[in-house]
Formats: structure tokens, sequence, C-alpha cells
């Protein structure tokens, strides 16, 4: 109770944590999740490796996808009796792409105070080394894996002018970019980013079309199917460029061999000055004597 007699209601913290290196984890992250009654996490399992790491001994309550609905009343009644509790998921931040959503909205709903504590988010993470436009981006998550579904969300990729983020598993990532290439065109720029924050972090840029040439075949550290993605795309405004015709391109090329630049690197030169497929331009240079 507070001064005035009325029952004092605690806080829902949503609590963004590391998406692969511990030094992401902010101080006050620690201090919330130290400070907290109970912590609300995907799987306990998990979030107990990064507990003991930080020292935090606060009990955990499991609450994900399958249960979320079960678990909203018993940490409702928690939060009305003034308990603070934070909630976390796996990896990055809470509600993207993952469980927490209904948790936060049945807060609101009950006048419980939500407030953010900001971190790690593969999304934003892969968007700012992306190179593309950041003045409006969209975020769309996981494509559906099939069917009509898929199709009308590749079609209105077609059409949008913002920056696309898009979440993707190892195993469909050449599945997406061909469809993506298929159905956005595949000029358009992509920036795939591999393992952020981690170990073998990797940013790949280029066109859809060397990024499936590229991504179908190992890479040096023979990982190409293996880690974590996030799929930057152009914009489809940002990616209308003026026609460049074979013969401009043709002159460029000549004008770089008479230099001594060799056919293959005076392609991947134009390619990457004009943003073109690699191959492309490279075919278009055995015309040249
Ligand atoms: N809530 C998380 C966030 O804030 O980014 C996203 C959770 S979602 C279930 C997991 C997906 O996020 C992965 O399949 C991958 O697409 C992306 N992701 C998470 N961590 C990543 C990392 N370190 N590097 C690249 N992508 C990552």
């Amino acid at each position: 109770m507070n001064q005035e007699g009325e029952a004092k209601v605690g806080t829902l913290y949503v609590v963004a944590t590391p998406i692969g290196n511990r030094e992401d984890m902010t101080f006050r992250a620690v201090r919330v999740l130290k400070e907290a009654d109970a912590i609300a996490a995907e799987d306990t399992r998990h979030t107990g490796q990064l507990l003991k790491h930080f020292e935090i001994q606060t009990p955990q309550i499991s609450c994900h996808q399958h249960n979320e609905a079960r678990r909203i009343p018993e940490l409702l009644e928690k939060l009305q009796q003034g308990q603070t509790i934070a909630l976390v998921s796996d990896a990055g931040t809470p509600g993207i792409s993952d469980p927490g959503v209904p948790l936060i909205s049945a807060c609101i709903e009950a006048g419980i105070s939500v407030v953010p504590v900001p971190g790690a988010c593969a999304a934003i993470a892969a968007l700012v080394a992306s190179g593309l436009s950041l003045a409006r981006f969209s975020f769309e998550g996981f494509l559906p894996v099939k069917g009509k579904e898929r199709r009308a969300s590749l079609e209105q990729l077609a059409q949008d002018s913002r920056t696309v983020v898009l979440y993707e598993a190892p195993h469909r990532l050449v599945t997406t970019l061909t469809d993506l290439a298929g159905t956005v065109g595949e000029m358009r720029s992509v920036a795939i980013a591999r393992e952020l924050t981690k170990r073998y972090e990797a940013i790949w840029r280029g066109s859809l079309a060397d990024a499936v040439t590229q991504w179908s075949q190992p890479d040096e550290y023979g990982l190409t199917l293996k880690g974590e993605f996030v799929l930057v795309l152009e914009g489809a405004i940002a990616a209308e460029k003026p026609e460049l015709s074979d013969a401009q391109l043709l002159r460029e090329l000549q004008a770089l061999i008479d230099q001594g630049v060799s056919k293959s690197r005076a392609s991947r030169q134009l390619a990457q000055t004009h943003r073109l497929s690699k191959r492309q331009v490279y075919e278009l240079s055995l015309q040249l004597g």
C-alpha cells in the first residue's frame, strides 16, 4: 500500500539480452534482472547460463510461446501484488520474433507499467551495418515458409520502397534469396549478416543474383549453411537505377582493360560500381578481344 492507501502495482521490465556476445549485456539489464522479484524467461535453462555468468540469483518462471497464455494470469497477479517482473527471451529483444507480446499487452490493459530496457536486437545490428538507407525501414521477421502467404509477402516486398529486414533460418537462406531474386528483381542489393557479434560474424553485401551464387557454395569457413542470419533488402525505389546499355558497359570495360586491368578484375570493379551481377559483366567482357 502507498500513503494514499492504494495497492502498489508492480512493473514489467522488457529486458534485451545479448545476441551472442555477452559484452553486449547492459549494466542496466544486469541491475534490473538482479532487483526483479522474478524473471519470466523463454527458456529457463538457456537464461540460467546468462544469469550464472552475471551472478544473478533471481528466480525464473518459464514463459514461452506454448505456455504464455496460461502464464499471463499468474504473472499479472504477481504484478498486481506489487512485484517486479523482468521479461527476457533467449537472445535479443523480447517480442521481436520472440514471445512476450501477449504479456506486454495484458499488462498495459491491466494498468501495469511496462518499461523497456533496450539492448541487442539482430535486426537493428544488421540494419546499421548494411550500408542501405536507414531513412525508412520495415521489419518482416521470418517470411511465411510456403504457399499463398509466402507469395503475397514476396509480392508486397517487391513494392516496398523501404529497406526491409528479414530473419531467416540457415537451411532456408538460399531458397529465400532465390525467391526474392525472382520476385523483387535479381539486381536489388542485399546485405546478409551472419552470426552477428559472434566469432564467425560476417556481413556480405551485393546483388540478390550474386548472393544466390555466393551462398550456394561453402565459404572460407565451410559454414555457409550454419549460423544465424539477417537479410537486409534494399527498398524498391532506391533500387531503381537508370538502364545501363551493354555498349556503355563494354566501353567502360575496354577502358579498364586498356589500362592493364584484367578482364575478371575489370568485371568485378564495374559490377560493384553499377551494382550489377559479376557473372553478367564477366560474360559481357568475353566479347572483347
Ligand atoms: N529477439 C531476437 C532479436 O532481438 O533479434 C530475435 C529472435 S528470433 C527467434 C531469432 C532470429 O534472429 C534468428 O533466426 C536470426 O534470423 C536472428 N538472429 C538472432 N541472433 C542473431 C545473430 N547473432 N546474428 C544474426 N542473426 C541473428
